[in-house]
């Protein structure tokens, strides 16, 4: 059973107990069903306290039923909600820690509520793409006023119940308790006053009862439709929270709840809703590796060195200083290490000035931070992170040190954008504690990080690494060795279609806008202006040296042999005011690509925003595919994963392989067979990948192979 029942005197005590987090899944909510029945046969009883068990009242939906029809199978939240409020004996919940979605709105049908002083309050279905949908925009309203309900609502934010508590007039917690440890005691208190109250048969107050108006509602309903619409661009959810709050204002109670519904359902529907939840359950999936158990003994990361203290190694270092973690920086020179530590501090008294840091947080962080020019000085760290120049010979070097040096069962990681992990791991007598830890620029902003899994690299190293990476708010996705790991193998193909894209008649405006218009944050051009081209440039010259018979176009290379390395030199593929960072399309550029499609012999024609869209997406999808074949990844939401956290791909699109199934398989594999027929472009590279194929013929989706 996953609630509990138990009789203290007069007192029924319901408490839910579906570990980690009570989610409400089917056999809790039975539970509760079953137990509020034996209070209310009970004579003995005279009241109810219902409770969570753990570390919460309730976070509410059980993720693990996320999209099965258990989730909504009878009795659903609702009819477990409706029977706690049509109780002939009042039922009191006592809340803790976690009272959240379906957990607020279970409670908001108790008759009475006591919270423990830092409980977190929230309906965050929002960032799902939902509303609530058990009546949470109808009663909260009503229990603490429209603007705190909406705003909560919206926001999706948890809010203490002290802060609650002092809305004036609010009717959401009878009672704070005193603390946690007292609650139930007091909650057992307060059940026993009211039952006393209420034994004259007077009726129960519920919030449905209560009133619910604006004073000024039509313009608070039109202002909060202004704000929502700024600041919600691609999901349509935040204007449906106004739309139900609105009906619990203007409507009866019930035609409210039948509002709330339809909403909710007409949402759930939408592909930005199924993306969020998507993103949500591919999250939790990415921090699992199947053939690494849960329960992997971990070592112990309680000190970090990082060699290198260039753009990576500040950054990285910067992700442990914020949690907590001692850090030492190696340099060969101290004038490096100067300088590494300078940006360091430029970057936290930017913080500091922002408001975002306190300034004893700052200095505490600070003093976590050493620095040495010996090897010696790091020897006992517990890991270490190698951020020098991407040169074999260079990295040859550093892990020939390490390996001397460094104390039995140390992790030696690389931040290795492009190099061979078995490699560098072979530079070492211990390539099982070998491992790529690939951070992305600026490393202490960027969410992802590619755990680079060796031929060698050991289950308990990958354990610690992953969590480690949780521990400084990385989101981790394993990936296999090959060249470019997952995220950049992808986008050197995105890449190549840009540059092809320009050859055939695109101007890099309007393949940027095209696909920001799709909703990626930035085109490729303006992309590279921002990274710098040259990085591109070193790579294409020995990728491509290597592997001649891979056509690519040489625009880009043109544009570097003028200098044009971006930003930084104030001119790329765009033009930019000195000191701003406003792409301005160049005559410059365009004439470069003019001549240069002149050179080739190809005739320009117009090309459609689809066009360019689906060619930089697809592109994306079929290396995927391929990537996913070789195992390389686990699965294809991992790679969802590395796109929107780590290359700024739409959020509400779910993910290129979300997106692929989404727009269905069949349809990307015709597309994919007709840029193959392009003379411009790479008719081998379009073959549509056998896992594609494969799953085209077995009437299946990227997301059956989600495990
Ligand atoms: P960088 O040139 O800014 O910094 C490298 C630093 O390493 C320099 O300060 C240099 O003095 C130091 N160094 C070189 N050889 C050394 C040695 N033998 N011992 C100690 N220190 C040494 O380079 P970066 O951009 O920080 O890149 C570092 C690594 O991170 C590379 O492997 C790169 O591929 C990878 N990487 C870079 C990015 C990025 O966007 N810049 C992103 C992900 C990964």
């Amino acid at each position: 059973m996953t609630a509990q029942y138990e009789v203290r005197g007069e007192v029924a005590v319901i408490t839910l107990d579906n570990p980690p987090m009570n989610g409400l899944g089917l056999s809790t909510r039975q539970g509760v069903v079953a137990a509020l029945e034996r209070a209310v046969a009970d004579a003995a009883v005279q009241a109810v306290v219902l409770t969570g068990a753990g570390q919460a009242f309730s976070s509410g939906a059980d993720i693990k039923e996320f999209g099965s029809p258990k989730a909504y199978q009878d009795p659903n939240l609702i009819a477990v909600i409706n029977a706690l409020e049509a109780s002939p004996k009042p039922v009191v919940a006592a809340l803790h820690r976690v009272a959240m979605g379906g957990g607020l709105e279970l409670a908001l049908g108790c008759h009475y509520r006591i919270a423990a002083p830092g409980t977190q309050v929230a309906l965050p279905e929002v960032k799902l793409g939902l509303i609530p949908g058990a009546g949470g925009t109808q009663r909260l309203p009503r229990a603490i006023g429209v603007e705190p309900a909406l705003n909560l609502i919206v926001s999706g934010e948890p809010v203490k119940s002290e802060r609650l508590a002092q809305i004036p007039g609010q009717k959401l917690f009878d009672r704070l308790a005193a603390s946690a440890d007292s609650l139930m005691d007091e909650a057992i208190a307060l059940a026993q006053a009211v039952a006393a109250q209420h034994a004259d048969g007077s009726p129960l107050p519920r919030v449905r009862d209560l009133p619910c108006k604006h004073p000024q509602g039509d313009a608070y309903f039109q202002f909060a439709r202004n704000m929502v619409k700024g600041m919600a661009r691609h999901f349509p959810a935040p204007a449906k929270c106004v739309d139900a709050v609105e009906s619990a204002t203007r409507k009866k109670f019930d035609d409210g709840m039948a509002h709330e519904r339809e909403l909710f359902v007409n949402l759930m529907m939408t592909p930005e809703c199924m993306a969020l939840r998507h993103l949500f359950v591919a999250e939790r999936a990415a921090s699992k590796i199947p053939d690494v158990p849960a329960d992997t003994p971990q070592r112990t990361i309680a000190q970090v060195a990082v060699i290198g203290a260039g753009t990576m190694g500040g950054g990285i270092s910067m992700n442990f200083l914020n949690a907590g973690i001692p850090v030492t920086l190696l340099e060969m020179k101290q004038d490096a290490l100067d300088r590494g530590v300078a940006t360091i501090r430029k970057n936290y008294e930017a913080q500091v000035k922002k408001g975002k840091l306190g300034a004893d947080k700052y200095e505490q962080r600070m003093a976590l931070l050493s620095t040495t020019l010996s090897y010696a000085d790091i020897a006992q760290a517990d890991l270490v992170i190698e951020a020098v120049f991407e040169d074999i010979g260079v990295k040859e070097q550093v892990f020939k040190q390490l390996d001397a040096v460094m104390k039995p069962g140390a992790i030696l990681a690389s931040n290795t954008s492009t190099l061979d992990v078995d490699r560098i791991a072979a530079f070492t007598q211990r390539p099982q504690d070998v491992v790529g830890m690939h951070f992305f620029s600026p490393a202490n902003v960027m969410k992802l990080l590619e755990v680079v899994r060796g031929a060698q690299t050991a289950k308990d190293v990958l354990a610690t690494v992953m969590a480690i990476g949780k521990k400084i708010k990385k989101t981790c996705v394993v990936s296999g060795v090959c060249d470019g790991f997952i995220g950049n193998r992808m986008i050197e193909q995105y890449s190549r279609q840009a540059g092809f894209l320009l050859e055939e008649g695109c101007t890099p405006a309007q393949v940027d806008k095209a696909i920001e218009r799709f909703g990626f944050a930035m085109g490729p051009f303006r992309m590279g202006d921002l990274a710098g081209n040259d990085i591109g440039w070193y790579i294409r010259k020995r990728r491509y040296v290597e592997q001649p018979d891979i056509r690519y176009s040489k625009t880009a290379d043109l544009l570097c042999e003028l200098g044009r390395f971006g930003q930084k030199t104030g001119a790329g593929w765009y033009d930019y005011a000195p000191g701003k960072r406003d792409a301005i399309p160049s005559p410059v550029v365009v004439d470069m690509i003019e001549q240069h499609r002149q050179d080739l012999g190809i005739a320009p024609r117009q090309i459609s925003d689809d066009e360019i869209v689906q060619r930089l997406v697809y592109a994306l999808v079929n290396e995927a595919a391929h990537i996913l074949e070789e195992g390389i990844a686990s699965r294809p939401s991992d790679i969802d994963m590395v796109y929107l956290t780590g290359y700024g791909f739409p959020i509400h699109r779910g993910g290129p392989m979300h997106y692929a199934d989404f727009t269905g398989l069949f349809n990307v594999a015709q597309a994919m067979k007709r840029f193959a027929q392009n003379p411009h472009d790479d008719a081998r590279f379009w073959q549509p990948a056998p896992l594609i194929q494969r799953l085209i013929a077995e009437g299946k989706t990227f997301a059956d192979l989600n495990r």
